[in-house]
């Protein structure tokens, strides 16, 4: 099969091995994928990650139980024990012998067929398209903040970084009706935020007045957290939502003195992000930037890179 694998080097292989599928596990052939900010950092050195990339997908079950071949599915990217202590405590994000889609120990979903366990798979509504669908996996992560963090009308939130993941943050928040910011660099990406509503700032006129509730942190980079630590009311909170290939350095001083709460969060509710893109919620189709197909992929992530592009999709297969 077709695969986009890095092994150090990024490289589309025509003749990939297929997968076996393990009991308990099912074969999904992809439709379309898209290129996340992890994938970008795994090539950084991130995770130190080998083999096929890519853990945000929709495709459709080929070989599995009967109720679910031939049905169009995403895939929960955690892949999971269910018996060790995080599993017992209902935390299986947190698995201790997790593997994770194109991230950790398990090949992904940038390939003609990508091997999940049945149990991660969720099944599409038919109102929800595939270009719609592939945005499921970091939707889920973006809703995850408002499991993490009950959110109310006075509450005042600045996402901090305009990309991928900062755009559905912005939206998903946008929903709660709370006094509502972002903050970023790109003119592009803060044009479509004001186009939604939102209210859209760059960075550089920006005076931080330490008043914000909430402060989600979506740039990946430090100066986005230094800035985050500027923005936070004292006792506020902050939560992280990038991993990055280049560990930080920064003074978080100011995270003492103003006793401030910094929370990581990773993914999040799926059944809420399908049901969110079911009934129209969350606009995705407008981040989609390109669609390239899946033998142009190393072209298609060197287009992701570039400030401006939001979500650069991989058409891998068609129905
Ligand atoms: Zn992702
Ligand atoms: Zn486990």
């Amino acid at each position: 099969m077709r695969a986009v694998v890095y092994d150090g080097k990024l490289k589309f292989h025509r003749e990939w091995p297929e997968p076996a599928v393990p009991k308990g596990e099912i074969l999904i052939q992809v439709r379309l994928a898209g290129i996340c900010q992890t994938d970008l950092e795994i090539l950084k050195g991130y995770s130190q990650f080998q083999g096929v990339l890519g853990h945000e997908f929709v495709g459709v079950v080929v070989n599995g139980p009967k109720n679910l071949r031939g049905k169009r599915v995403v895939a929960e990217i955690n892949c999971v024990c269910g018996q060790c202590d995080m599993c017992l405590k209902g935390l299986s994000n947190h698995c201790r012998r997790r593997t994770v889609l194109g991230i950790l120990g398990r090949n992904g979903a940038f390939a003609d067929y990508v091997v999940v366990p049945e149990r991660n798979c969720h099944a599409l509504p038919d109102n929800v398209t595939n270009e719609e669908a592939v945005f499921v996996e970091p939707l889920a992560a973006a809703f995850q903040v408002l499991r993490q963090v009950p959110i109310e009308r006075h509450m005042r939130c600045t996402v901090v970084g305009t990309g991928r993941i900062g755009l559905l943050v912005a939206q998903v928040l946008a929903q709660t009706g709370c006094r509502l910011q972002v903050i970023g660099r790109n003119p592009l990406t803060l044009e479509y935020c004001e186009k939604k509503g939102i209210q859209a700032f760059h960075v550089d006129n920006v005076v931080p007045k330490a008043d914000q509730d909430m402060v989600v942190e979506c740039s990946g980079d430090e100066n986005g957290l230094a800035i985050s630590l500027q923005l936070v009311r004292p006792r506020g909170m902050i939560l992280l939502k990038s991993t990055s290939a280049k560990p930080w350095t920064i003074d978080l001083s100011p995270a003492v003195v103003n006793e401030v709460t910094i929370l990581g969060s990773r993914c999040g509710p799926y059944a809420e992000a399908i049901n969110a893109l079911a009934r129209k919620q969350i606009d995705v189709l407008s981040m989609v930037s390109r669609i390239f197909p899946l033998h142009k992929a190393v072209e298609a992530i060197e287009v992701a890179e570039t400030p401006g592009t939001i979500k650069v999709l991989l058409e891998v297969s068609k129905a």
